[in-house]
């Protein structure tokens, strides 16, 4: 069974009052992990380009703009071809291995866990075995080149069917890989409440996984996602890490009990809708300020045009905080992977070390 991390050792310590700007070598060198991305929103344009000329799909228009959206619905678009663009073993493997080199090769990113939906492959026809096999071997052959780790979060859709759902965690329970640790839960809330989804939970729970749900997105109101679905994710699906969790500020109540429960928050810096970009780093800023656990991610990077560095960047600067804080963020990120416990401690001991050194030339440079 799964048990809670043990508790952050790095509380966030406080920059000065205006903190001197970390510079970008600098935060590009800072040892990070990434806990909350989506293996579709990782797809290389170029790579995207080339699977989906291998299976003769259409694109919607050329390379340079792919990623460039009318609305959301545009977006929802482009994940559907590249849904129906990874079909064979090699092709999940080239993903998850290009995936782990440009998050080490931008950001130096030192562990991994990649969420992906095997939902998503239904449609044409791809096993969970399939999948499965291509993605931990893309992982493999990614720690083997980069010293980067991985690790996989097979993550449901709350905006499908629950029978499909359902099909889909048979796959999971029934075709154990060991470099699968965990489940999640993504899609829009107003489409699923979390105690809808609590019997596939508990079932992922006894067979050993580790939890995780996408919970109070500030793209949903408070309404359709509202601060008890946090509760909800902690307490009905037995969820010891969640995504985003913006909207849980509302309530200062629900905030007390997540913080005392020392859930972590798996936030993303950089979201895909420009006129929400204030409002997300408002939330991140709000939510370290609580007091919660934070760790930063990034969500879809190369459909958002982003990376952990870049992630890094734009939520130090919109918050003006400095190394301190940044540092922070990269032992939460430790501190709230699923590695088993002494692959976690190592990670950690590495992660100190690599810092200690950044911190003397930041000092340097004062
Ligand atoms: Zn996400």
């Amino acid at each position: 069974m799964s048990s809670s991390p043990p508790p952050s050792q790095s509380h966030p310590v406080s920059d000065a009052a205006s903190p001197a700007q970390v510079p970008a070598g600098l935060l590009a060198r800072l040892p990070k992990v990434d806990l909350h991305f989506h293996m579709a929103g990782t797809l290389r344009p170029a790579t995207l380009a080339a699977l989906a000329r291998k299976y003769d799909l259409p694109l919607p228009r050329p390379l340079e703009t792919l990623y460039t959206y009318r609305d959301f619905y545009d977006f929802i678009d482009v994940l559907r071809i590249a849904a129906q663009a990874i079909r064979v073993s090699a092709d999940f493997e080239r993903v998850a291995y290009e995936a782990v080199e440009d998050a080490v090769r931008s950001s130096n990113a030192r562990h991994v866990e990649m969420s992906f939906n095997p939902q998503y492959f239904m449609p044409t026809g791809v096993a969970y075995r399939v999948q499965v096999e291509g993605l931990a071997a893309g992982l493999r052959a990614a720690r083997q080149d980069f010293g980067c780790s991985g690790l996989l979060i097979a993550s449901l859709d709350r905006g499908l069917p629950l029978d499909s759902a359902g099909h889909a965690m048979d796959d999971i329970v029934g075709q154990r890989c060991d470099l699968v640790v965990g489940v999640g839960l993504d899609g829009p809330e107003r489409e699923g409440p979390p105690a809808k989804f609590a019997a596939l939970f508990q079932r992922a729970g006894r067979a050993g996984l580790r939890r995780t749900a996408h919970v109070c997105e500030d793209n949903q109101t408070l309404e359709e996602a509202p601060p008890s679905n946090v509760e909800a994710c902690i307490e009905l699906l037995g969820c010891d890490r969640l995504d985003h969790g913006y909207n849980l500020l509302a309530s200062e109540d629900a905030l007390c009990r997540a913080r005392e429960r020392g859930v972590y928050f798996c936030v993303c810096g950089v979201t895909s809708v420009a006129r929400r970009q204030r409002q997300r780093i408002d939330g991140v800023r709000r939510m370290v300020d609580a007091g919660l656990k934070v760790s930063l991610n990034t969500d879809d990077p190369a459909m958002f045009h982003t990376d952990l560095a870049h992630t890094y960047a734009t939520v130090l600067e919109g918050c003006n905080w400095g190394w301190a804080q940044a540092r922070a963020f990269s032992l939460a990120g430790v501190d709230a992977c699923w590695l088993d416990e002494q692959a976690r401690q190592s990670l950690r001991h590495d992660f100190e070390r690599e810092i200690a050194l950044l911190d003397n030339e930041m000092a340097s440079m004062d």
